[in-house]
């Protein structure tokens, strides 16, 4: 030991990332006993140490526990190869091409096995830009521990000591709320340039200060997201703005300067004058509900980001004379074709983005059997939840979202004195749309 020391510092090497001794961090220090974790986590690692094996709870989870936030999911680090996983447990199945992980089902939960990776090297194949693109090479703990991102979420937790194991003061840093980057900062980027954003949304989501070192590179690299899969940004986009703190990563974002054709998404969010106290209203209400444990739609919120889009196309295609239904289809096909395929949102998902927009003009129509009609939609709740954000943002009248506020809650005679009276030339006008030769301007400017 003392040896291999000198002759580091003669031969003025710095030491190896991963070749250090880690701290052990005993259950009197940082008092997680095993009981906080899940049991299908704890049995997985049992199994596997009884096997001889090393396993241990790592990541977002133990960090989580550590600071006091509920984990969202606990995964698993391991010395066993995919297949030694997989033959020690009845319900387990390998995924994965790039690098193959365990998925083991215990009960109702799901865990996700990571055999420990290996140090990248000169035979490790990046792209032009260094970012890497295979990497399925095996290690040992300590090289698994520098190949993760942040300190913070290089903890191992061992469910049968209780032990944290820290390789890179993780458990310090957390405690004097700093996420920092394993290694050079920039050299991590380019590996992998998604980290950045895991950087602003870790930071929002647990309140930390991205550590300066880590922090300064990001606007001058931000560019090399551009390299990254469109689908694995979308991926990071997703999880950005469903984690609960989405204003604050968004803002995070804008900080570092991470927006203007980076990312998708960003720019419909951030470059939208009229709508962005829309987005950013929508943006607190999913917050807020995520933070109450209640579901969010990726329908809901996609409709949400692009709907001042298509508000300015319908604008635009109502003024060239077309009439008012037509347009708005035609202005959400129009907006869904050019972003449906940067942020590859499904076929259903689309499908569910329509229905909420296209309710939206059938809300005025207060009079008549109509009122009742939507009511019986199935996705009412949806597109009435979407015009109580219109009308908070102030793109329509308060009085319009109250009005089906009161008109669901009443009983169905107090729903009848509420309809208003019918216009006369409605129906007219519904006939005369249908027929094709017949879209002049004078007709569009009546609706
Ligand atoms: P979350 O609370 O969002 O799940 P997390 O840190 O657990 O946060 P995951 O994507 O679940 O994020 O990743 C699990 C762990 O894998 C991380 O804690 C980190 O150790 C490692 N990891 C994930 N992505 C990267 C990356 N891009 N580079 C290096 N390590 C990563
Ligand atoms: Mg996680």
């Amino acid at each position: 030991m003392i040896r291999k020391f000198i002759s580091r510092v003669f031969s003025g090497k710095k030491p190896k990332a991963g070749k250090h001794e880690p701290a052990i961090i005993p259950v009197s220090t940082h008092g997680i006993t095993r009981d906080r974790i899940s049991s299908g986590s704890r049995r997985v690692c049992e199994t596997l140490q009884s096997h001889g094996h090393k396993a241990y709870v790592v990541g977002g989870a133990v960090r989580d526990l550590l600071i006091g936030a509920e984990p969202k999911d606990f995964d698993i680090a391991t010395d066993a190869t995919p297949e030694e996983v997989r033959r020690h447990f009845r319900r387990a199945r390998i995924i994965g091409r790039r690098f193959q992980i365990v998925h083991v089902m215990m009960g109702q939960e799901t865990l996700e096995v990571t055999t420990f990776r290996g140090t990248l090297d000169e035979k490790t194949k990046t792209d032009e830009h260094g970012r890497v693109l295979h990497d399925n090479v095996f290690g040992s703990h300590a090289e698994d521990a520098a190949r993760r991102d942040f300190t913070a979420n290089a903890l191992y937790y061992d469910p049968t000591t209780e032990a944290v194991i820290d390789y890179h003061h993780g458990v310090a840093d957390l405690k004097q709320k700093t996420l920092r980057m394993i290694g050079e900062p920039r050299a991590r980027y380019r590996e992998d340039p998604v980290r950045m954003l895991r950087a602003a949304r870790l930071a929002a989501k647990l309140g930390l200060i991205i550590d300066p070192e880590a922090k300064k590179p990001i606007r001058e690299m931000a560019v090399l997201l551009e390299n990254v899969p469109a689908a694995r940004l979308f991926d990071e986009m997703l999880k950005l703005l469903t984690c609960g703190h989405s204003v604050k990563c968004i803002t995070q974002l804008r900080d570092e300067g991470l927006h203007h054709g980076l990312l998708p998404l960003l720019d419909v969010i951030l470059e939208q004058p009229m709508g962005e106290k829309f987005v950013m209203l929508a943006l607190a209400n999913t917050d807020e509900r995520v933070r109450q444990g209640k579901g969010i739609s990726p329908g809901f919120l996609f409709a949400t980001l692009l709907w001042h889009e298509v508000l300015a196309h319908w604008e635009k295609l109502k003024a060239k004379g077309e009439s008012k239904i037509p347009a708005l289809y035609q202005a959400m096909d129009t907006v869904l074709d050019v972003q449906a395929e940067k942020l590859a949102i499904t076929r259903r998902i689309i499908g569910d983005i329509k229905d909420i927009w296209a309710l939206q003009p059938r809300f005025e129509a207060r009079a008549g059997k109509r009122p009742y009609a939507l009511l019986e939609q199935p996705r009412f709740r949806a597109g009435y939840d979407f015009l109580l954000l219109r009308a908070e943002s102030g793109e329509v009248d308060s009085e319009l979202a109250e009005w089906w506020t009161d008109f669901q809650n009443a009983d169905g005679g107090k729903r009848g004195e509420m309809l208003m009276p019918e216009q006369a030339g409605d129906k007219k006008r519904r006939r005369r749309r249908k027929k094709p030769a017949d879209s002049g301007v004078d007709r569009s400017s009546a609706e």
